[in-house]
């Protein structure tokens, strides 16, 4: 845990423990920036950041790749059925540029159910794109209704609602550098 990580906590004692400290992450992430580069020399991919809560990882996994690429976002939201997520989307803001022929990586903060990205992965792959792969800084595994192939994941985590590094509660604390638990 950096001095950073630790501050936070004294700041905001609504969080009852760090799951994944800031160091940790970036370790993590570095390591996967690196995997992504060997994998796609080559190639030129774009990396599609899922808005909102993907944005921290896209910036600092792009980085860490040292293959030319570029970047495009998407935003969606859920259609909730009862308090779960019904993996029916609505896409709120689509990509600018035109994937077909090309090597894309979605880039997601976390897949908890998995209904949210199989149907993107759908969605974009009727765009006929070389290729679809998914990076996901977070694995909920335990949660999962819908199976999909994760290709590029840095952590898998319990069924527990977390915060930070992208990921918000009511909008707020995507601005810390560690994944969170808040206080029951
Ligand atoms: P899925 O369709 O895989 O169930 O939903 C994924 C989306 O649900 C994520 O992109 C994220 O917005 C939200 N989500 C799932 N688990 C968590 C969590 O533990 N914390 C937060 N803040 N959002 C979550």
């Amino acid at each position: 845990m950096t001095f950073d990580d630790q501050e936070y906590l004294r700041r905001y004692p609504f969080i009852d423990r760090i799951l994944i400290s800031s160091e940790e992450i970036q370790l993590r992430v570095r390591e996967l920036g690196n995997e992504i580069s060997r994998a796609y020399q080559g190639s030129s991919p774009i990396f599609v950041c899922i808005l909102k809560g993907a944005y921290p990882f896209l910036a600092d996994l792009t980085r860490c790749v040292s293959v030319d690429h570029e970047v495009d976002f998407m935003a969606v939201s859920s259609y909730e059925g009862g308090t779960q997520s019904t993996g029916v989307v609505k896409i709120e803001k689509d990509l600018k540029g035109n994937i077909t022929g090309r090597d894309v990586i979605l880039v997601e903060d976390i897949i908890d159910t998995g209904l949210t990205i199989a149907h993107l992965m759908e969605l974009l792959g009727t765009r006929n794109p070389r290729s679809i792969r998914v990076a996901t800084l977070l694995d909920k595994k335990p949660a999962r209704i819908k199976n999909v192939e994760l290709h590029y994941v840095g952590f898998e985590i319990p069924k527990e609602f977390v915060i930070g590094y992208g990921l918000d509660y009511d909008e707020k604390y995507r601005n810390l550098p560690f994944i969170g638990i808040m206080k029951a």
